[in-house]
């Protein structure tokens, strides 16, 4: 067998918090990991790391049943031993908007700062496809390395695993393609046979695409515990095959090479959706209608009315609320997880999902009507009705606007600010129950109707 290759063995968990279990099923595993994984780390010295699969919201989910250990985390990810983010969850990146996309980002780096410095790629093992913007996305948080496994094949160009990967604005990322998944280190036996017949064939396909022969060797899987006799399968593994140098590896380890060599690298643009050699499941776009309905209404709703109303109230002078918009955020950026928006889930979970979306929808139409009302109510005073529509993108605009009115009276007039008449016309009109708006009046019978206006 031919030569030379650093095996890169990382200490790993794929962690889908919720899929045909639920997240309190996950959380309970959780539980258990954690504790194997912090004493492990705390006590050996040469167990040098541990990925926290690339997300914050695992740490969030231990937090809250577990909140005395958070300064042993602390100490070990200062230590660089436990690495953690920098997403807040295992997003899709297709089926959510690039604003999502980033956000999870956001949230996830600023989750890690209290415990040090967030894990800097782009770690996507498991999502089902790659949208082609990521690279852009990345660099805006200083981010240069990507790691990923669905999607990619030798038809986007190159049959290696490393390669540059730009986006349509030119920016780039190093990327590192797990072409057999992030789980072909998981539970390695002890024994020769086991072993090759786990890895021989590997080895080949891993070596074959490598331009730089630093192979990755995950050694994990989906809510695994650690295996506690990797060192024992890590002499093996060196009697096994003596041509090939092994080690406790972090990913950046594998990128500080690949990176030496990026002049040998092919720069690759575009989306990662090739089924070839993975699934990639792009039926997910089309599964439980309703939950992707309701994902994309309150994804537009917070991204395009709520936050650029709050942005108009702060340059009023009114406070911008951070936390609530934080909160609503991270109710939705948990349904972005690959399975959980993918709804390849259990019904129960799906349910878990909607009410979610149901909770962070709420919120949003709430905060939203609260900066309406502040706004308006700190508008100069008038001895008139007030009509005020909000123009919520960043240029002015002159259009027909539709609303409806409701007014105690029959007849009235439209003047802006400088007391011009606006015209309108009158759609439709309706006498309305006078009790819906003051129930006091009804009392005295005698009281103009109350109408309501589309104009
Ligand atoms: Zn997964």
């Amino acid at each position: 067998m031919k030569a030379d290759s650093r095996v890169h063995i990382t200490p790993h968990m794929h962690w889908d918090r919720e899929w045909y279990f639920t997240t309190e099923a996950s959380r309970i595993l959780l539980v258990n990991n954690m504790e194997e994984i912090l004493t492990r780390l705390e006590a050996d010295e040469a167990y040098k790391y541990y990925v926290l699969d690339g997300q914050t919201a695992v740490l969030e989910d231990y937090f809250a049943v577990v909140p005395e250990n958070r300064p042993r985390v602390k100490a070990l990810v200062a230590a660089g031993k436990l690495i953690i983010g920098p997403w807040y969850t295992q997003t899709d990146t297709t089926l959510v908007s690039g604003e999502s996309i980033l956000r999870n980002l956001m949230y996830g780096i600023r989750d890690c700062q209290p415990f040090g410095e967030p894990m800097k790629i782009g770690y996507l093992p498991d999502s089902f496809g790659m949208s082609a913007q990521l690279p852009h996305i990345y660099n805006g948080f200083g981010i240069t390395r990507t790691l990923f496994w669905r999607g990619c094949s030798e038809r986007h160009g190159t049959d290696k695993t490393e390669f540059i990967w730009q986006s349509s604005d030119g920016s780039e990322v190093t990327a590192q393609v797990l072409p057999l998944g992030y789980a072909i280190g998981k539970y390695l036996p002890e024994d020769e046979a086991g072993l090759r017949k786990r890895l021989d064939d590997y080895f080949e396909v891993l070596e074959k695409a490598s331009v730089t022969k630093e192979i990755l060797l995950p050694n994990g899987h989906d809510q695994m515990p650690l295996q506690q006799n990797i060192f024992a399968v890590m002499e093996k593994l060196r009697d096994i095959y003596p041509q090939r140098h092994f080690v406790m590896s972090r990913f950046e380890e594998v990128f500080d090479h690949i990176d030496a060599h990026r002049d040998r690298l092919a720069t690759l643009k575009g989306e990662f959706i090739d089924g070839k050699y993975m699934r990639v499941h792009r039926t997910i776009g089309s599964t439980r209608m309703d939950i992707k309905i309701a994902h994309a209404r309150i994804e537009n709703k917070i991204v395009n009315s709520l936050e650029p109303l709050a942005s108009l109230a702060w340059t009023l002078g009114f406070e911008y609320h951070h936390g609530l918009l934080e909160k609503m955020w991270k109710e939705i950026l948990k349904n972005h997880a690959h399975d959980s928006i993918g709804c390849c889930c259990s019904d129960k979970v799906h349910r878990e999902i909607t009410s979610r979306f149901e909770l962070a929808e709420d919120m949003a139409d709430n905060l939203t009507v609260f900066y309406m009302r502040k706004i308006v109510d700190n508008m100069p005073q008038s001895e008139e009705d007030k009509l005020v529509m909000f123009n919520l993108m960043p240029w002015p605009r002159e259009e027909v606007i539709n609303t409806t009115l409701r007014l105690r009276a029959s007849q009235f007039q439209l003047r802006d600010d400088k007391g011009q008449v606006v015209p309108y016309f009158i759609r439709a009109v309706r006498e309305i129950d006078p009790g819906l708006i003051d129930r006091q009046i009804v009392h005295y019978g005698n009281y103009e109707p109350f109408r309501e206006f589309d104009i």
